[in-house]
């Protein structure tokens, strides 16, 4: 494990931007945006071009259960579901929430961000939703940051998406198998495979919210349609509870005009779904990725680190009860 002292917001950053960066006067580019939502006089200006709320310290549990089900989801691959899941996650356990992350997308990339071996899995996702003598305790297995389990996945789950096609009820095969750690947990966090198949759908089943990770990066904005169009199928049909918790920028690189005319996209469309807290772009993150730890860990001074505990906070902010 290693830390670097460095603080929010001054971490080394060297990636080259998706288009050539511009320098922009921030102020005068927040002011361009309509500010639709009251916030006090004074706040600083936030990533998302509208003033920062304070976001609200969160309340100790007194005791775990009642899990908020969340299904991390996003058609798109390379958009930061895993990491969003991976990092969230740790960041709601060190907020005192007993958490379990899902892998359910069979690469395994969750499975691997958080140090385990996807050829060593003896119970997998594929295994609880496939198998009827396996049960969810079977499956879980405690990853190395207290109060995070995991249930992992590897490649047998891609068989599941054909094999479910013949199952009766087979969207919901998912929400049956998750069904006891609503008891037990505070947060179910399902992170997605990059597609809107039989098993996003069974995720979104399952799931009592959606949180929706998006690169700030022009090409991000196709395709938002088709998500939202399959969330509302999934809401008139299956799961009329689902809601839509937020939408994440994720890759942010607060120097370049693009970066931020993007969000102000997603601001004008989504408008208060939009989380206030962006992450930025940062090679910590694919290194943290080898390491096999949350980046709240590997380096737990980081921007990176930072900006998840505060999507942490938001998420609890806005999520009553949680
Ligand atoms: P998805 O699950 O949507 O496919 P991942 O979370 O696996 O996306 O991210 C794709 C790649 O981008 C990974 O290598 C990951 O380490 C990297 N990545 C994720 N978030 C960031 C970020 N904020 N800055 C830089 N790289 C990132
Ligand atoms: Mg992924």
């Amino acid at each position: 494990m290693s830390t670097q002292p460095l603080m929010p917001h001054e971490e080394p950053d060297h990636e080259a931007p998706h288009v050539p960066a511009v320098e922009i006067d921030a102020a005068a580019f927040a002011e361009a945006l309509p500010v639709k939502e009251p916030v006090a006089a004074n706040r600083p200006m936030g990533p998302t071009g509208r003033p920062m709320p304070v976001i609200p310290e969160p309340a100790p549990r007194e005791s775990h259960g009642n899990a908020r089900i969340i299904a991390m989801c996003n058609q798109k691959g390379g958009v930061g579901k895993t990491t969003t899941t991976i990092n969230l996650g740790a960041s709601l356990a060190e907020l005192g929430r007993k958490v379990l992350l899902v892998d359910f997308d069979p690469q395994g990339s969750l499975t691997v961000g958080l140090g385990v071996n996807p050829y060593d899995i003896t119970t997998s996702v594929y295994n609880l939703v496939m198998d009827r003598g396996v049960t969810l305790d079977d499956a879980v297995v405690k990853t190395g940051v207290p109060g995070l389990d995991l249930v992992p996945s590897n490649i047998d789950l891609s068989a599941a998406e054909v094999q479910l096609v013949s199952e009766v009820a087979r969207e919901q095969v998912l929400a049956r198998a998750l069904a006891p750690a609503i008891e037990e947990y505070d947060f179910v966090i399902i992170d997605c495979q990059p597609s809107l198949g039989l098993l996003t759908v069974n995720a979104l089943t399952a799931a009592h919210g959606v949180i929706v990770p998006m690169e700030a990066e022009f090409f991000a904005l196709r395709g938002v349609a088709m998500l939202v169009e399959t969330i509302q199928k999934v809401q008139d049909r299956l799961n009329p509870e689902l809601e839509i918790d937020g939408l994440v920028a994720t890759m942010f690189d607060a120097r370049t005009v693009h970066s931020r005319e993007v969000v102000a996209r997603l601001v004008e469309a989504f408008e208060d779904k939009v989380f206030h807290t962006a992450i930025n772009r940062t090679v910590r993150f694919p290194e943290t990725t080898v390491a096999g730890e949350p980046i709240t860990t590997f380096a737990s001074t980081s921007g990176g680190a930072y900006s998840y505990r505060q999507l942490a906070k938001e998420v609890l902010w806005r999520c009553p009860g949680t």
